[in-house]
């Protein structure tokens, strides 16, 4: 099975999966980027998955419908075309002997939800849409800080091998903010340099793995004493966990 990243717009991904000559997409918002690898790859378009309703995720998936026959499968808590069959929480959708477990992870959008599944001789595989990014994550547009924290600390439970595939291209400007929370954090440090030297030469900087995200992403550290404090010297008021995630994800949006 071969995982790929199909670069899309200004940073998107849109995750190809393969297989004997089939192909899984998650959150197709262009079609023809994957059109030309289907064409280049020869492979049959057979499952789409959806992780959230934003157009950026989406807008490839009438094209991508009248030229293939693929299932597409996505969250059941948000507003979908009437292709979309939906998921939720608890429900998995099987392709090519691979079960991807659905997980509702609500605080990017409210009904965002996540897959993971563990192909055969590979490491585990989660699509995280915009939910967790390397060194980052989401917005909560349409969600609380409560809940995005309790869908991190889902996906955190899933194996430290697992290839973390976000829907952006985020790293660097999210590990120039995690600088700033935890400066003297040597794998940050070193992971920046990683992603640096990938970026320099015009590759993706993901899949992440999830235990490296343990290890730099600050909003996945938000309970560790020093971040904890780092963000209580801006906003003495955030007190319990969730207060403290919130002063984060501020902290962050107002970052240059
Ligand atoms: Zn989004
Ligand atoms: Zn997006």
């Amino acid at each position: 099975m071969n995982l790929i990243p199909l670069p899309a717009f200004s940073d998107n991904y849109i995750w190809l999966l393969h297989h004997h000559g089939k192909a899984l997409v998650v959150d197709p918002g262009d079609s023809q980027p994957v059109l030309d690898a289907l064409a280049t790859l020869d492979l049959v378009l057979d499952l789409i998955l959806i992780t959230h309703h934003h157009a950026d995720h989406t807008g490839g998936l009438s094209a991508l419908s009248a030229a293939t026959n693929a299932k597409i499968y996505g969250p059941a808590k948000e507003t979908m075309p009437p292709s979309v069959i939906p998921l939720t929480q608890g429900e998995s959708v099987t392709w090519c002997g691979v079960d991807f477990q659905v997980l509702d992870v609500p605080g990017h959008t409210s009904g965002h939800i996540a897959y993971w599944g563990q192909p055969e001789g590979m490491d585990p595989i989660l699509f995280c849409g915009d939910t967790l990014f390397s060194g980052g994550c989401g917005r909560l547009f349409e969600g609380t800080a409560a809940q995005m924290l309790d869908s991190l600390d889902k996906l955190c439970a899933f194996p430290g091998s697992t290839q973390v595939c976000c829907a952006h291209e985020y790293t660097l400007s999210n590990l120039k903010f995690a600088r700033q929370v935890e400066p003297l954090n040597q794998a940050l440090i070193d992971h920046e340099t990683h992603c640096l030297s990938l970026r320099a030469q015009g590759l993706p900087t993901l899949p992440s793995r999830l235990d490296t995200e343990l290890k730099i992403n600050p909003f996945l550290r938000s309970r560790q004493a020093h971040v904890k404090a780092t963000v209580q010297n801006n906003h003495p008021t955030a007190m319990d966990d969730a207060a403290v995630f919130a002063a984060l994800r501020q902290w962050k949006n107002e970052f240059k």
